[in-house]
């Protein structure tokens, strides 16, 4: 049982509990993202069963009239164990997904996994033509080079300043330095990609710089948010955009609780006056 205060960011330990969720959002035009808790798996069992639950997982939203997605992790499909098994649960969960019209994301882990990850995308992006997305870091110097690679590859890209703490020398490590990426990036996206672009990001500056691109060049794109984090600002959004919620849930929401809370004190003074609050 997940405790109220971890509550706000985690929608509940069940499939179930996480489809009530998405209703929720559904009804206030807000769209989810759902993403089973798991990451960085050494047992070839824990990846077989997670990717087990993503294929139910599609199953339940297609059978549903619920506006939602996947998001899965490769660490979560076991590129720890070897880049064949991760692609191999890859391939089985975005070839059930493509069958029942369901859209896969892929996150985006620290440096060390991105040529992996982006080899993935790309291979099974060109086979199911969209119907899969990637995510990229801004904080990564490689990053404008793997955005202009991903031009010409079919799906969606979701841009983030990226949640990794990589080294200097892979990666910019001064904030005004990321986000000047962070928009840089975005402006060639919208002015090169034909649609496809996701505007993962919180910050009030970056989602007026998106609206702002959005208008001198009329690219299609969407904002994403994750649960509990500016829900106001969310819905505000979508009385006009595009928003995507990325809903986490699962039974292992203790660590990704823990980084919401050190990545912002905010959040735990939040989640605090939600439990105060009721
Ligand atoms: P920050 O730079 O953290 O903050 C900028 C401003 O945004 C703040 O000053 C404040 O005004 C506002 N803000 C930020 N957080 C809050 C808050 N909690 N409450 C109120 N205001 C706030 N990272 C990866 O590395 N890989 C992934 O696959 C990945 N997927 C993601 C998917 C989604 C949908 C989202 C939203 C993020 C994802 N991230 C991922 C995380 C991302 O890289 C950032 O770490 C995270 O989004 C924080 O950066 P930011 O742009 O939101 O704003």
């Amino acid at each position: 049982m997940i405790p109220p205060i971890a509550s706000r960011f985690v929608a509940g330990e069940s499939p179930a509990t996480a489809l009530d969720h998405v209703r929720q959002l559904n009804d206030r035009d807000v769209k989810a993202i759902l993403n089973l808790l798991g990451e960085h798996y050494d047992d070839r069992d824990d990846a077989a069963a997670d990717a087990a639950e993503y294929r139910r997982l599609v199953d339940d939203i297609a059978g549903s009239d619920l506006e939602a997605c996947i998001s899965v992790k490769p660490s979560q499909l076991g590129l720890d164990l070897g880049e064949d098994v991760f692609r191999s649960e890859l391939t089985d969960i975005v070839d059930a997904a493509a069958a029942r019209d369901v859209f896969v994301w892929i996150d985006m882990e620290d440096h060390t996994t991105t040529d992996a990850t982006l080899d993935a995308f790309e291979n099974v992006a060109r086979e199911h033509e969209g119907g899969v997305g990637i995510c990229v870091q801004a904080n990564l110097r490689r990053t404008r080079a793997d955005v202009r690679r991903l031009a010409d590859v079919p799906g969606k890209v979701r841009f983030v300043k990226g949640a990794y703490d990589p080294p200097a020398d892979v990666a910019y490590t001064d904030g005004e330095r990321v986000d000047r990426e962070y928009r840089d990036l975005l402006e060639y996206a919208f002015e090169h990609y034909d649609g496809g672009i996701a505007v993962g990001s919180h910050d009030p500056a970056m989602i007026e710089h998106a609206t702002a691109l959005h208008d001198r060049y009329g690219t299609d794109f969407e904002f994403q948010l994750l649960m509990g984090v500016r829900e106001d600002a969310q819905e505000d959004l979508a009385a006009e955009y595009e928003v995507w919620q990325y809903v986490p849930y699962g039974d292992r929401w203790k660590s990704y609780f823990y980084r919401r809370v050190t990545e912002r004190t905010d959040n735990l003074r939040f989640a605090l006056r939600a439990v105060l609050t009721g």
